[in-house]
């Protein structure tokens, strides 16, 4: 829960600007922390009068939460473990045990920082942080109340116990929010039959893409016979297995998503047109042992130096009606027609053939 926030994500709170949230979330809420015991130092200092042999450390503590609030800006966090944030309420309750020792009176009101504290623990600590934190606020507890008596450490036990409950209590409620919006965001890119991207999915992959990489279009033939033949939930069966089949043939880099009805999108970060090649015969012959009793057409392009994402999909469009236009159940690749490179179809059966057929 350290990880900073991308530079997408929107600041956690408008009150505040968008600098603020520098090195994430928890690191903000962290700033916010030093900035409140740096409050309570200033307000200590400017209203409550303190006997003036505590006026240096109270500056010192001052001076040192406006070096660190500073500091946390320049900081490279994300590069550290969460653990690193326990530096926020650590030095946050060391600057209470200075303020109370010289203004006691501010001990019973201050004690509800240590609430804030554990808060923060339970948000942004990782698992336990809350018992990690706790050696350090006992000691920080019993230096704002200034004796150690046995009734004290009995209190204690108890505001122990709650601050531990509440940090765990923020803690599962934060897990259990942080799951479901993974989830949320998940459902939000997946087409639910094909378990492929959808068409929000698909536009986000695209911005992945770049020169070189090959774009297949793949339309499965008939598809329409099929839901009138054996019905609508058969078409979705057919659908749903042919995105499985279309998955498993794909690399961790590999994207594919379901474009529109019975039309899907692949962008394999490849290099070169023989991988497209290679993936729609596997996809063909994975296709024919599941005996779904359907073939497809694909035209594949590879994405030229200069060409955005859309020429290229226009291009493999033109292949796949090739395709679908000498017969289906067969894939083209697209060539350069403004520059007299034809669009030629993928012979099947790569071991008996030495080239590609040009047919056009
Ligand atoms: P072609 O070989 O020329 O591509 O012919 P086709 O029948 O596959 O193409 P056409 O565009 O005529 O029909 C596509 C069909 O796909 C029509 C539509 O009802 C069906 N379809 C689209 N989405 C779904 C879906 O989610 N489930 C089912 N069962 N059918 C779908
Ligand atoms: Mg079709
Ligand atoms: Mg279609």
């Amino acid at each position: 829960m350290a990880n900073p926030d991308s530079p997408a994500r929107p600041a956690p709170s408008r009150a505040l600007p968008g600098w603020w949230w520098r090195g994430g979330e928890a690191v903000g809420y962290g700033r916010l922390l030093g900035l409140g015991s740096l409050l309570a130092t200033a307000l200590a200092l400017a209203l409550l009068h303190p006997p003036t042999v505590h006026w240096p450390a109270l500056a010192g503590v001052v001076a040192f939460h406006l070096v660190a609030v500073w500091l946390s800006f320049a900081l490279p966090w994300h590069r550290w473990s969460g653990w690193a944030l326990l530096a926020f309420p650590v030095v946050s309750m060391g600057a209470l045990v200075v303020v109370t020792r010289a203004v006691p009176e501010l001990a019973g009101v201050l004690v509800g920082f240590f609430v804030l504290c554990f808060a923060y623990a339970g948000l942004f600590l990782p698992r336990r942080g809350g018992w990690v934190l706790l050696p350090a606020a006992l000691a920080a507890y019993f230096g704002t109340l200034g004796q150690l008596t046995s009734a004290l450490v009995v209190r204690t036990l108890f505001v122990a116990l709650a601050w531990l409950v509440l940090a765990e209590l923020l803690r599962r409620l934060q897990t259990r929010q942080v799951a479901l919006i993974d989830q949320l965001r998940a459902d939000n890119l997946i087409d639910p039959l094909t378990g492929l991207a959808n068409r929000r999915g698909q536009a986000r992959f695209l911005t992945e893409a770049e020169a070189g990489d090959v774009l297949i279009v793949l339309d499965l033939d008939h598809f329409k016979q099929i839901n009138d033949e054996l019905g609508h939930a058969v078409g979705d069966h057919v659908l749903a297995t042919f995105g499985g089949l279309l998955q498993q043939q794909l690399r961790t880099r590999d994207r594919a998503a379901r474009s529109g009805g019975e039309e899907m999108l692949v962008l394999l970060r490849c290099g070169e047109t023989r991988c497209g090649e290679e993936l729609v015969r596997r996809l063909r012959d994975a296709v024919a042992r599941e005996q779904l009793g359907v073939t497809f057409s694909a035209g594949l392009a590879q994405l030229r130096p200069g060409q955005t994402t859309e020429q290229a999909i226009i291009d493999a469009d033109r292949a796949t009606y090739c395709a679908k236009h000498a017969g289906r159940d067969q894939a083209w690749i697209a060539g350069d027609p403004r520059n007299g490179i034809p669009d030629v179809r993928v012979p099947w059966d790569a071991a008996s053939s030495t080239g590609l057929a040009v047919t056009r």
